[in-house]
C-alpha cells in the first residue's frame, strides 16, 4: 500500500502549506487535505500555488475530508452541504484529487432511525451528491462511522448502501478505529466481503484499550501504538489486491499539541509496517 497523512492528524497546529512540505519531505505518497484547512490556505494563497506545489512534488492528493452529516438533510442543511460539497469537487478537479470523503450523520437521535430509513436516505443522497460530483470526475469515498452516535455504523451496512447505489464512483472509505467502535471487530471477517474496486480509501489508526460507549476519536493512537488487529487487516487488504492510500487518520488532541514535524515522522515511521 501507499503511505497517506490525513490532514487532521495535525490540524491544530499545522496548515496546508506546513502539512504538503512535511509530508513530501518525510516521503509520504498522498496527502488528504481537509476543506476547512484549503478554505485556510485560499485566503493567502490561489489554486495555482496548489496545482505548482503538486506539479513539482513527489506528494500527490488523494481524498479531500469530508462532507459532514450528510443524512436527512433539510433544505438549509442540504444548500450548505451542497456549496462546500461543490467548492471541494472545484478544486478537487483542479489539482487532480480523485476522491471525496463523505461520512453519515451524527446525533444522540440516530440509534431511533430504522435500518430502512438510514438505506432509503442514504443511498438518495450517495445519488444526489455523485450527480454532482460527476462532471468534475471526483468520486464519493463512504466512511461508515463504528459508534452508535451515527446513523450507517457497520461494514456490512455501508456495503449494502453502496451495492444498491450501484456506481463505479461511490465507493468506501475503511478506517480501522471506525471498523473497530462496532463490536470492537468482532466481525472483521466482513472485510473480506467488501470488493477491491469499491475500496476507495484506508484510514490507518491504532486506539486505546477502553470499551466501547467511552472509546472515541480522541483516543486514536499512532499504528501499532493500541490494540486494534492492524496487522491482520493489512493481511486482508494483500489478499484482496488493496495497493491503494494507507492514510494515516489521527484526531489525539495529544498529538494536536507536539510539534507537527515530530509528529509527521513518527506516523510515517509507524505507518510503515503495515503496508
Ligand atoms: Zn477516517
Amino acid at each position: 500500500m501507499k503511505l497517506g497523512f490525513n490532514e487532521a492528524t495535525c490540524m491544530k497546529r499545522s496548515s496546508v502549506e506546513d502539512d504538503l512540505r512535511l509530508c513530501e519531505k518525510y516521503g509520504y505518497d498522498y496527502i488528504e487535505l481537509r476543506l476547512d484547512m484549503l478554505k485556510k490556505y485560499f485566503a493567502k494563497n490561489t489554486i495555482k500555488d496548489l496545482q505548482s506545489f503538486f506539479g513539482s512534488s513527489r506528494l500527490k492528493p488523494y481524498a479531500f475530508n469530508s462532507i459532514e452529516d450528510i443524512n436527512f438533510c433539510d433544505s438549509s442543511r442540504w444548500d450548505t452541504l451542497r456549496a462546500l460539497f461543490t467548492f471541494g469537487c472545484e478544486t478537487a478537479q483542479a489539482v487532480g484529487n480523485p476522491y471525496l470523503v463523505v461520512v453519515p450523520t451524527m446525533g444522540e437521535d440516530m440509534h431511533l432511525k430504522t435500518k430502512k430509513e438510514v438505506f432509503d436516505d442514504s443511498v438518495e443522497v450517495l445519488d444526489r451528491l455523485a450527480d454532482i460530483a460527476m462532471p468534475y470526475g471526483v468520486k464519493l469515498a463512504f466512511e461508515p462511522i463504528g459508534d452508535k452516535r451515527w446513523c450507517v455504523r457497520s461494514l456490512d451496512q455501508a456495503l449494502e448502501i453502496i451495492e444498491a447505489v450501484n456506481r463505479d464512483d461511490v465507493g468506501l472509505v475503511l478506517d480501522s478505529i471506525n471498523l473497530f467502535l462496532y463490536n470492537r471487530l468482532e466481525d472483521i471477517d466482513s472485510i473480506d466481503k467488501v470488493p477491491l474496486e469499491k475500496i476507495f480509501v484506508y484510514h490507518i489508526d491504532d486506539c486505546e484499550d477502553l470499551p466501547l460507549g467511552t472509546l472515541d476519536h480522541c483516543h486514536r493512537l499512532f499504528p501499532g501504538d493500541g490494540v486494534i488487529p492492524l496487522e491482520t487487516i493489512s493481511q486482508k487488504l494483500h489478499a484482496k489486491g488493496y495497493d491503494g492510500i494507507c492514510s494515516v487518520e489521527l484526531f489525539r488532541p495529544e498529538y494536536w499539541e507536539i510539534d507537527p514535524e515530530t509528529v509527521i515522522k513518527t506516523a510515517s515511521e509507524k505507518a510503515k509496517r503495515f503496508l
